[in-house]
């Protein structure tokens, strides 16, 4: 086998072949070029001397290195004289089966016997090339992101026959080519990064397939998330055919859900393949898409997508494809992203992805959506940290019959946040993170699910807001956001989401602040209907000095319970101030003795159970937190109505008869 690449033929010249070749030129290797069809090659040759004269115009290639890489290639139609000497052959023919393992079988028969045989496949199972050749052993994946020239990932993929060592020299190369290689551990359809575009790619097909959204209601949806390109503006550059394509060779190749959709596959009979023929989604005539204004879909999220690419990502570790850096890796670099899937899904709680999943497979129908093995067993993180078992060698990993989720999902981590039951009708909600209590998805996830809980628990009738040991909570944590704005913003509607559950639940909740109550953890507070605090509790917004802005609903909470003018100057300045201040502003209303703060609150909590009727409680703080919501005559309605309401329970005749006969009211809650 070649262990020195000199010599490479590139076979077919089309949109990829003529850009490895002039990669490969351009890096100093000895070309072939060929071509079935003359008119291609011509074009080739007509191609690379633009990009390389551009190049040299940029700066980026000196004139003379322009001229040697020109040198080195030679362009042909035959194959025989193309592979006759070659080190290395580079198969870019069109998708199709068929036709590669032609390719293939006839390159081997030319080639010397040394030669490696690589394939710049984009979805095509490598050991169904090898098969076709008399050297399975020498035959690999090269896979190659349009346009090569620019495109910094190249994958490489051994089939079940091929040596180690082929897959180490083609790394080398890759290197050489100046590529980021990512290495696929095994044969599987797609690789890693169209694996994942296949999910997606089903997914914008049963979208329309259901008239869920109209291309352009996603596209502006896509754009409006910051995106260069909607979905369907890029399928439609790319080629409707080339996406129609690849799903019927996952149907075959992977699961025949990918088999699911029907719109592209129309559009292909129809002749409306996109930018290539004019017309595809959109209106190409003028050669650009005509995209209709019209105003983005709330149907489709971008959760939706990172639920999708998480799940087939844990798939591939799970089948032993791809390890999780190699993955967010070509993600990154193949589908031009900032962040990767595993980086999405280290923001996400396992509840999070799985209850997505469970809802998008029920959507739309498609067991491929459903939660792989690993994430129904809520083993999400062990998967994205590298800690699952590697599967026997041979075994055959199944996806979707993973078995029933677990009633409760096994904690992986210790709790972040918990729930005691106190006496006297008391809950208490501790945040339960070492030293800070920063707020963190998981947090969000477990607070969700508490609320709840207790949301339907009629023997609570008020819930603490606490934090575990000294400090209510310095913050939202965001140690994992970097470079990451999307997921940010998702966190960032997640908090709002999470706060605003809490604040209309049907029961009294006080915030019990000490120590810090920060940030996002004063944001947790503003939620709650009432604040106590000890004197000396730290308070304070400094999301300004850092560059970000209160995201979790403080800016409108805090001048609706402190005015505009207070609620400037804790949020534009950052001041910092203490409880005493807080409670002389307004925004703490009680100030807790000295002692243990959590304690003081129980008891005052407890006194607050015994002496405010339930249903009123529940009626009074929707009048008071939605009322600001109505005019005033719709919210004098509410009002009226709730009174009504609280004229037939037995609370009401309860709470008079303890007033006339001068003892405590025992309400029931009905
Ligand atoms: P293309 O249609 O632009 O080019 C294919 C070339 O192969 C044409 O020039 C054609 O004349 C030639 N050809 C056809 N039959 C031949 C034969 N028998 N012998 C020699 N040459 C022959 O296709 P492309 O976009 O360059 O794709 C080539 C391969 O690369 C495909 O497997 C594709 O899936 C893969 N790929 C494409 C992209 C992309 O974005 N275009 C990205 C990565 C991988």
């Amino acid at each position: 086998m070649a262990m020195e690449i000199k010599k490479v033929a590139v076979v077919g010249a089309g949109d990829m072949g003529h850009g490895i070749a002039e990669l490969f030129a351009v890096n100093g290797y000895e070309v072939k070029l060929m071509d079935k069809f003359p008119a291609m090659l011509d074009k080739a040759k007509a191609r690379i001397g633009a990009s390389l004269d551009k190049l040299v115009e940029k700066g980026k290639l000196s004139k003379d290195d322009s001229d040697s890489a020109r040198s080195r290639l030679a362009f042909f139609s035959d194959m025989g004289e193309a592979v006759s000497d070659a080190d290395l052959v580079v198969e870019a023919v069109p998708e199709s089966l068929e036709l590669k393992r032609s390719i293939f079988k006839e390159a081997s028969s030319h080639a010397p016997k040394d030669a490696i045989l690589a394939s710049n496949t984009s979805n095509i199972r490598i050991t169904d090339l090898g098969e076709a050749t008399s050297r399975p052993g020498q035959v690999v994946g090269f896979h190659f992101f349009n346009p090569p020239m620019l495109m910094k990932l190249v994958e490489v993929i051994p089939g079940s026959k091929t040596e180690p060592a082929v897959v180490d020299v083609m790394e080398a190369v890759g290197e050489r080519l100046g590529r980021t290689v990512v290495k696929v551990l095994k044969d599987s359809p797609g690789f890693i990064v169209n694996r994942i575009n296949a999910a997606d790619t089903l997914l914008f097909c049963l979208i329309l397939d259901k008239g869920i959204a109209t291309p352009a209601e996603v596209d502006n949806f896509a754009r409006g998330q910051g995106l260069p390109m909607g979905p369907y503006e890029l399928l439609d550059f790319v080629g409707v055919d080339i996406g129609a394509d690849s799903l019927a060779y996952f149907s075959q190749a992977l699961s025949s859900d990918y088999g699911k959709g029907t719109t592209f596959a129309r559009m292909v009979k129809e002749g409306n393949l996109g930018k290539k023929t004019g017309k595809g989604f959109y209106d190409w005539s003028t050669g650009r898409a005509q995209i209709p204004k019209v105003p983005a879909t709330d149907k489709v999220s971008l959760m939706d997508i990172f639920a999708l690419e998480i799940n087939e990502s844990v798939k591939m570790i799970e089948e032993g494809v791809a390890r999780p850096e190699d993955i967010e890796k070509g993600v990154t670099l193949g589908m031009n992203r900032p962040f990767g899937p595993i980086t999405v899904a280290k923001d996400l709680s396992n509840a999070e992805v799985k209850g997505k999943l469970e809802e998008l497979a029920a959507r739309f129908e498609c067991n491929i959506f459903a939660p792989t093995r690993s994430i129904a067993e809520g083993k999400l993180r062990d998967a994205i940290e590298g800690r699952l078992s590697p599967p026997a060698p041979g075994a055959q990993v199944t996806h979707a019959a993973a078995p029933p989720a677990p009633a409760q999902e096994p904690p992986t981590e210790a709790e972040p946040i918990r729930l005691e039951r106190l006496e006297g009708g008391v809950a208490r909600i501790l945040i339960s993170r070492p030293r800070l209590n920063l707020i963190n998805a998981s947090v969000l996830d477990g607070l969700d699910r508490i609320v709840s809980e207790l949301s339907n628990d009629p023997d609570v009738r008020v819930v603490l807001v606490s934090g575990e040991g000294k400090v209510f909570s310095a913050g939202a944590d965001l140690s994992q956001f970097y470079n990451n704005s999307v997921a940010f913003m998702e966190f960032a509607r997640k908090g709002a989401r999470t706060l605003r559950r809490l604040s209309d639940m049907p029961k009294l909740t006080i915030a019990v602040l000490k120590e810090y109550a920060l940030g996002g953890g004063l944001e947790l507070a503003l939620a709650c209907d009432l604040r106590v605090a000890t004197e000396d509790v730290e308070i304070g917004f400094p999301e300004l000095t850092r560059g970000l802005v209160p995201a979790w609903s403080g800016s409108q909470r805090l001048p609706q319970l402190l005015g505009l003018s207070r609620a400037n100057s804790l949020i534009l300045t950052s001041e910092r101030i203490d409880g005493k201040r807080a409670y002389e502003m307004g925004l703490v209303n009680r100030l807790l003795s000295q002692g243990d703060p959590d304690d003081a609150a129980a008891k005052y909590g407890a006194e607050l159970a015994s002496s405010q009727a339930p249903v009123s409680t529940m009626l009074a703080k929707k009048l008071l937190n939605r009322g600001s919501e109505v005019p005033s005559d719709v919210g004098l309605e509410m009002e009226a109505m709730a009174a009504g309401i609280l004229f037939g329970t037995e609370d009401l005749r309860e709470g008079i008869s303890a007033f006339l006969g001068k003892r405590k009211p025992e309400f029931k809650g009905k």
